[in-house]
């Protein structure tokens, strides 16, 4: 995605030092079946801390872009074909076109009729920094499919040569169904498991573990109205099967910033005109959002998940459709 943005990004990117080089990713199901795949290219693993201060000081460099730090939205509102942003601190903003890139919880997301969570198409997910988790390749990312918790998994991601990002995500749905407390399961994944809770006796939790919450694609959504767009999480843009975000965050960024360009330049902010960026980002991700919907419920089944990765092992045409869908 940054090379689409800018190529310039993509060699800014290999310059940037806070980031571990990820070659593939292992599954392992709940059978204890392990498959191990490669990226189509390589992938870097970054905490989010640092990749967004990186991009941050990148869009910082571009003189024409007003920023204002600090500056909490607590209310949008629309009113004669404007929309009002109140600050916290009680300043007010007024625009004729809104973009929403404001994350799960968005606020400019108020402004659609469709802003409401549906729980069967929303993640809890948990994370935390590990030290010193044995037997760790560094160059893999690790994905623990744990049958009394599916469908969700568990993942060991190496952001360093000692320290780890470990989590643990589910359908928020079930989450509530199960009564299922996020932070509580992360441990007992890791307690329950054999070789899990060996590869962590010796390793050190850093800071808290938090939770958040994932608004996933895979079913049509308004992304836009009079006067704003929505991307990213804010447009429930998050993959249903593996969790990720921050590519369709990105190109549903790019996108709206091609349309708003037009809504300036013909001055036209109207729900109509706009539409176009709906019909451009259903167009480019919901049929690959709904296959990975219809495999996040197909998933769900423990022996299913055992057979494919199985006979996967052993089939290198199963192994590399394995590799390309997931
Ligand atoms: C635990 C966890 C692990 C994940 N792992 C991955 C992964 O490995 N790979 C992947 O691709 N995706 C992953 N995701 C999903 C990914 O984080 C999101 O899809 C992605 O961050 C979406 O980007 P965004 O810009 O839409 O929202 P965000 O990254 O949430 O950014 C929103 C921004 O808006 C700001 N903001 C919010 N509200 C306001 C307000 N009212 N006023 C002013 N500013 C505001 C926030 O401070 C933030 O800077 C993960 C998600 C979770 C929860």
């Amino acid at each position: 995605m940054l090379n689409q943005i800018d190529p310039q990004l993509t060699i800014e990117l290999e310059r940037f030092e806070k980031k571990a080089y990820s070659r593939g990713w292992k599954l392992i199901t709940p059978s204890k079946e392990e498959i191990k795949l490669n990226f189509v290219n390589h992938g870097y693993v970054s905490a989010r801390i640092d990749f967004d201060n990186f991009l941050f000081q990148l869009a910082k460099k571009k003189s024409d872009i007003s920023f204002f730090e600090d500056h909490y939205i607590k209310s949008v509102e629309r009113k004669d074909d404007l929309v009002l942003c109140t600050t916290q601190s009680g300043e007010l903003f007024q625009t004729k076109l809104i973009i929403g890139c404001d994350g799960a919880h968005s606020v400019v997301k108020k402004l659609s009729s469709d802003h409401f969570v549906d729980h069967m198409h929303y993640s809890g997910a948990v994370r935390a920094y590990y030290k010193n988790v044995s037997s760790i390749e560094k160059d893999i990312i690790e994905i623990h499919l744990s049958k009394n918790f599916l469908p969700g998994y568990f993942w060991i991601f190496p952001v360093s040569d000692t320290i780890s990002n470990v989590g643990f995500g589910m359908l928020s749905s079930d989450i509530i169904k199960r009564k299922i407390d996020l932070k509580k399961a992360i441990k007992e994944i890791i307690e329950e498991d054999e070789t899990l809770s060996k590869r962590f006796l010796g390793a050190e939790l850093l800071g808290e573990i938090k939770g958040f919450g994932l608004p996933l694609g895979g079913k049509k959504r308004k992304l836009s109205g009079d006067n704003f767009m929505l991307c990213g999480d804010a447009a429930s843009l998050i993959d249903p099967l593996n969790g990720e975000g921050i590519g369709n965050a990105m190109l549903s960024g790019l996108k709206a910033g091609e349309i708003a360009i037009k809504a300036v330049k013909t001055s036209n902010f109207s729900s109509n005109f706009l539409s176009a960026y709906d019909n451009d980002i259903n167009a480019k991700l919901l049929p690959e959002l709904k296959q990975k919907l219809f495999f996040q419920k197909l998933f769900n089944r423990p022996w299913l998940i055992n057979s494919l990765v199985y006979i996967g092992n052993r089939n290198k045409f199963l192994r590399e459709w394995l590799g390309k869908k997931l």
